[in-house]
Order: structure tokens, then sequence, then C-alpha cells
């Protein structure tokens, strides 16, 4: 058996508010946003990621929900650039908000930033997300591109029916410009129809692509996640492939997640998770905080729990976890 990867790569929910309501993301009728105190305070998360990091975790996404919607983010992300150990810090954004935050949050230290678009038509933009936000999202990445933030990196859920008619065009946003255009595979996170419905295989989208000429693997950086990434001729950026249904990379997944409520997972489709906020808050110590994190990187395991007869994400929804 391979041995598993080194664990060095945390994603922290900070928040589960979102202004989004991604058909795909969460069961919104059923979803009931978090108590105020039942979120992580900042001071929290910073011990945690300085527990983390004491671990070796490397590398820092902070997610959501939406992150950009809490008040005090941009704070938050300079003094996460100052936890010792850490070298990377990302963030994930819908990027509705990102055109009036791009600037602070590159003064803030951020650089690696993934924005989240599935579609470029307004319409349909606001067909998957129920909400008319697509003018605001580009206004945000280009400024995004302005700034010079790098990797930037643009993560589109393939939704058959829905926009892989438009797969050819969001890939042309890596000729076009610097980015990483990742195509990722639609994972079920509660109805299995749905999702049998909408669900394309990566190399089904790969195909697709094929018009764009042959694809360059580019080799893989220590923290990278399971994207496979090529160069396209003639591309100012890159193409990323995410293919956590067809392709289980549960032997190569090098992260943990904390939600927003603090507890923290394994894995994203596993049922194990470990609270942190009860001992947080009952004033655990340092040493005891990176124990919650060595227990969690000895409980990873190697084979993903798909497939199963109940393909839906167990416990919290996507927008608690943060993806
Ligand atoms: N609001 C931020 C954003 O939009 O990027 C961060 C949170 S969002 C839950 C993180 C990522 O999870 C997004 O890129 C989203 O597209 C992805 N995601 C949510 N539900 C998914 C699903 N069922 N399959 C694949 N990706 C999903």
């Amino acid at each position: 058996m391979e041995p598993l990867p080194f664990i060095n790569y945390l994603r922290l929910s900070i928040t589960d508010r979102c202004q989004l309501r991604c058909s795909y993301c969460t069961y919104w009728r059923e979803w009931r946003q978090l108590p105020a105190p039942e979120i992580l305070s900042y001071e929290e998360l910073l011990r945690i990621a300085g527990a983390a990091a004491a671990v070796g975790i490397r590398k820092i996404r902070i997610t959501g929900g939406e992150p950009l919607v809490r008040r005090g983010v941009v704070d938050f992300v300079r003094k996460l650039h100052h936890v010792p150990g850490l070298t990377q810090v990302c963030l994930t954004t819908n990027g509705v908000l990102l055109g009036e935050l791009a600037e602070p949050l590159y003064e803030a230290g951020l650089r690696h930033l993934n924005l989240s678009l599935d579609t470029l038509r307004r319409d349909r933009y606001r067909q998957i997300t129920g909400r008319d936000n697509f003018q605001e999202v580009w206004r945000g990445l280009e400024r995004a591109l302005d700034l010079g933030f790098h990797p930037l990196k643009i993560n589109c859920v393939v939704l058959k029916g829905i926009n892989d008619d438009e797969l050819v065009d969001l890939a042309l946003l890596a000729r076009d410009h610097p980015v990483q255009v990742r195509f990722i595979e639609l994972m079920p996170t509660f109805f299995r129809r749905w999702w049998d419905h909408h669900f394309l295989p990566m190399d089904a989208v790969r195909r697709r692509l094929a018009g764009l000429g042959p694809l360059r693997p580019r080799s893989r950086s220590a923290t990278a996640g399971p994207a496979r990434i090529f160069r396209a001729p003639g591309f100012k950026g890159e193409l990323g492939f995410i293919s956590p249904m067809s392709k289980h990379h549960c032997g190569s997944c090098n992260r943990l997640r904390l939600t927003a409520s603090g507890r923290l997972r394994p894995c994203l489709f596993g049922e194990t998770e470990l609270d942190l906020k009860t001992p947080l808050r009952q004033g655990a110590s340092s040493d005891l905080l990176e124990s919650f994190f060595e227990m969690a990187i000895s409980r990873k395991s190697r084979s993903s729990p798909f497939p199963t007869s109940d393909l839906s994400l167990r416990g919290p929804s996507m927008v608690s976890i943060g993806g």
C-alpha cells in the first residue's frame, strides 16, 4: 500500500453565510444558518491555525460560506500571514464582493486567490446561483487581474445540461489571461437523482476541449491539491481538472477541513468530525489542540467512502464545510 501523503493543507471555513444559493451546493430549503456565537471568533481561528502549523500544516485556505461576507476578514488575512510555519495563505470566494475587497486583501498580503465561476452568461449565472450578481463577479475578476493576484484560479463546477456548452469559452479565459481555469466534477451533496442527471465525468470534459490542442502536463508542487494541471498551446494561463468522483484521489489527499462551527473533518465525505470548539472554549493548551490535529491526520483514510448507496454528504452542508 502506498504511504499516505504528508498532510499539509487545511481548509478553514470562517462562516456559513453566503449571498448565493447555488443549486448544487446545499439543500437550501432545509439549511439553517448557525447562530453567531457558534461560529469561531478570529482569535479562536488564529489559535487553531497556530496548532495546525505546529503539526505540519503549511497551506491554509480561507473558505466559507462566503468568506468575504464576514466582517474583519481583511485583518484576519493579514494576521494569518504572520502565523509561524505557514507558507501559503489562500482564499476562495464567489467574487461578489471582490471588486471592493481585492485591493485591501492584496495589501494584507494575499496572493493566492480562487474564484468560483461556473458560467459566463448573466442569465445562466442567475439560474445556477439564484442571484443576479454576474456583473459584480466579473468586475471582481478584472480587479484581481489588474492587481496581479497569482496564482489566480477560476473554479468551474461542470453541470451537464446546464453549463457544459460553455466549457470551451470558460477554458479560453486561460488563453487570454494568466489564470488557471479548473474544471471540477459535480459532487453529490444531497439529491442523488439531481447528481445523476447533471454529472459529467472529467474524461468527457477533456474530450470536449480537444480542439484547444495538445495539453502539456505541469509538474505538481508539494502542497498541490488533487488537480491535474496542463497548459494548452498559446495559453497565458493553465487548465486544471479535478475528478473527485471518477478518479478517487483519497490516496493523494493532503487536506483537512475545519467547519464554520469548529469541527475538524479528516475527509469531506466521511462521517468523522472532531470538535475543536469545546476544548478551545474550555481553555485547551496548544499541546491539546495539536493532539486533535494529530488524531485527525491519523484518521485520514486511503479509501474513499464512494461509491455508496447513499451518496449524499453526511453531517453539515457544503456551505458550512467550505467545499
Ligand atoms: N463561497 C466560496 C466560493 O464560492 O468559492 C467558498 C465556499 S464554496 C462551498 C467552495 C467551492 O465548493 C466552490 O468552488 C463551489 O463551486 C464548490 N462546490 C460546492 N458544492 C459543490 C458540489 N456539489 N460539487 C463540486 N463542487 C462544489
